[in-house]
């Protein structure tokens, strides 16, 4: 069977009494050319191990099995069980576990089904928990690579630099552990049912080491999200109001000896700034 042939994804979900979940986030693909897209920009061959969050009906599952040596697939919605016991019937290196990928230890998948292979990530992500999804695979620093479809507009906000409009504290969490870049877009016609907005395929590739070297990496993330929390004001002014610890003068004295602005804000600092930022604030306070 063709996994994304309109019809034929009809007549199956159909016979298995299927409906679509919005909250769910299930858009499943009509476009054979995307699945084996994405599967070709995961960096898989025979000596990787995939986990895919989210197979709806396996056409990319199918696709990550012909390329990797195993696949893990992580899907919520129980009512797909029988579904993809028949379509991921030929599919012996795949296995799919019935749970929230938010709730699944990552690291026993990794250590059990992964065992002598490469960890890697590839999905159609489920766009309601891209942040949380996105947050707990970078920062488990067990991937290697994550290859992943999600609204354009998040891909942007991932990929953007300081000074860029939709430069964002959770682009800096995700560019400090891994290197993302933005692939190809896919139209809201490639899926059913169609969603309202543009996606985009992104890979990010996990760094051997951060960007910039920093003495504390907490307060510095502590800095960054008071900085965004509160975009505004001047990086003095939400530091002191956002990190209780630092006062107005710490922050001033410590912009002076990095010949920064006072009246700078926090989305004009680059991630080597915020880490230059925190190693004179962590000065001033030893
Ligand atoms: N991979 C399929 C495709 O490309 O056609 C379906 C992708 S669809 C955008 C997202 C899938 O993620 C759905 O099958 C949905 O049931 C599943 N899902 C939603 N939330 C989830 C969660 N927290 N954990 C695991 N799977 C989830």
């Amino acid at each position: 069977m063709v996994l994304t042939d309109y019809g034929q994804i009809k007549e199956l979900l159909a016979r298995h009494n299927f409906r679509f979940s919005k909250s769910l986030g299930q858009n499943f693909l009509t476009a054979a050319w995307v699945p084996e897209q994405i599967a070709d920009s995961a960096l898989l061959d025979e000596n990787t191990g995939v986990l895919e969050i989210g197979p709806g009906i396996g056409c990319l599952t199918e696709q990550l099995s012909k390329r990797a040596g195993k696949v893990v697939s992580v899907e919520l919605d129980k009512a797909l069980m029988p579904v993809l016991s028949e379509t991921l019937a030929g599919c012996e290196n795949t296995v799919v576990v019935f749970g929230d990928v938010l709730k699944q230890d990552l690291e026993a998948i990794v250590k059990n089904d992964f065992a002598g292979l490469r960890p890697a990530v590839c999905a159609n992500l489920p766009y309601n928990v891209t942040s949380p999804v996105l947050t707990k695979l970078v920062s488990s620093g067990l991937f290697e690579s994550i290859t992943v479809m999600i609204q354009r507009e998040v891909a942007r906000r991932i990929c953007a630099e300081a000074g860029d409009p939709d430069y964002s504290s959770f682009g800096i969490l995700l560019q400090w552990y891994t290197e993302p870049e933005i692939l190809f877009d896919v139209p809201p016609s490639c899926f059913v049912p169609q969603p309202k907005v543009t996606s985009s395929v992104i890979r990010l590739v996990r760094r051997t080491s951060p960007p910039a070297e920093v003495k504390d990496e907490k307060l510095m993330f502590a800095l960054i999200r008071a900085a965004f929390n509160q975009r505004r004001k001047t990086l003095v002014n939400a530091v002191a109001s956002g990190v209780p610890q630092l006062s107005k003068s710490d922050v001033e004295n410590a912009l002076e000896t990095l010949d920064l602005d006072p009246k700078v804000r926090g989305e004009e600092l680059s991630v080597s700034q915020f880490a230059a930022l925190a190693d004179a604030l962590g000065k001033e306070n030893s």
